[in-house]
């Protein structure tokens, strides 16, 4: 790394608290030297009080994107000076490239997730979605999925906080994706939930059940998991959840965890950053290789 850092290195960076755990800049880093790009990527632990002051340190010192997470991304997407369509419609942002010192953003949960089907040989447009959740991840998929085609979106959520949340998006998708037909159903009419899954295409967990405090856990009825039927979740750790196992167990048409979302969400952030694909077997290479 020393080696490769000199007077031009261009600097990325994730904002954000904590930022301790995260994995990103090891893997940007390995990205960038495989690539042989001349840029680093580092994380700051930033609160949203300090992110006015960051971005306009961020134009000053003109590093080239980075990104932001919790609890930072909201007030990130109000401080770009433009946004994606999804960004826009989320009203939060996970991602930023400087593009002559205008800062655009973008959020790339979703499309990270829509990704990870496809490669799974899944693709979404036309198809019936149910989601189980209304936090930041189940929102971003609700969002691109609206916005890559799907046909039907069928919202769950218990009656806390997020319930509110999934109704504004239901409402802003009305708008911007009329041709999208989106529910919202309190995760507790066990009923409806059971004739959503029944006509649904592909099932999604976006809730934190199934991740640790709530492993071990499913929302649905595995008599609900047919053949025929794609389930997804968000959770990668464990990286297969109760919902992944009983979908495998039913012989569900797929089952397909978390880890792959989380891993194509950041190789469409490299690309954003550098125009390139991001060298990904290469980087699962090097993690399974870290992990022995
Ligand atoms: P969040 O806090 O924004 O939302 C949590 C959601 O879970 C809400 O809808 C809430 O109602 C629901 N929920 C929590 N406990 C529940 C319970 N006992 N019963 C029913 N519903 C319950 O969280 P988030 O950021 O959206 O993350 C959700 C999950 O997605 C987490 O497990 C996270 O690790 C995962 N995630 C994965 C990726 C990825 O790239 N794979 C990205 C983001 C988040």
């Amino acid at each position: 790394m020393e080696k490769r850092i000199n007077g031009h290195t261009g600097l990325l960076a994730l904002f954000g608290t904590p930022v301790g755990h995260s994995g990103s800049p090891a893997m940007y880093n390995f990205c960038f030297q495989h690539d042989g790009l001349d840029l680093a990527y580092m994380a700051f632990d930033v609160n949203i009080d300090g992110m006015k002051q960051t971005l306009d340190t961020v134009k000053l010192w003109n590093l080239k994107g980075g990104n932001f997470t919790m609890p930072c991304k909201n007030i990130a997407a109000e401080l770009m000076d433009e946004l994606s369509p999804a960004s826009r419609i989320i009203g939060a942002c996970n991602v930023f490239v400087n593009k002559d010192g205008k800062l655009y953003g973008d959020i790339t949960d979703g499309v990270g997730f829509v990704k990870n089907l496809a490669i799974n040989g899944v693709e979404v447009k036309g198809k019936k979605m149910v989601v189980l959740g209304a936090g930041g991840a189940a929102t971003a998929i609700q969002v691109q999925a609206a916005l890559d085609g799907v046909a039907e979106v069928a919202i769950f959520n218990r009656n806390d906080e997020f319930y509110a949340r999934a109704e504004n998006t239901m409402e802003k998708l009305a708008k911007e994706c009329p041709e999208c037909k989106v529910t919202v159903t309190r995760l507790e009419e066990a009923q409806k939930l059971a004739e959503a899954i029944g006509a649904c295409d592909i099932l999604v967990n976006a809730t934190s059940v199934g991740m640790k405090p709530q492993e071990g856990i499913s929302l649905v009825d595995t008599a609900l998991l047919r053949k025929d039927l794609v389930v997804a979740d968000t959770v990668y750790n464990p990286e297969k959840t109760k919902l992944i196992l009983d979908a495998e167990a039913a012989g569900c048409a797929k089952a397909i965890g978390g880890k792959g979302m989380l891993l194509w969400q950041g190789a469409v952030n490299y690309e954003l950053y550098t125009g390139k694909e991001m060298p990904v077997e290469e980087y699962q290479k090097f993690q399974a290789e870290q992990a022995k």
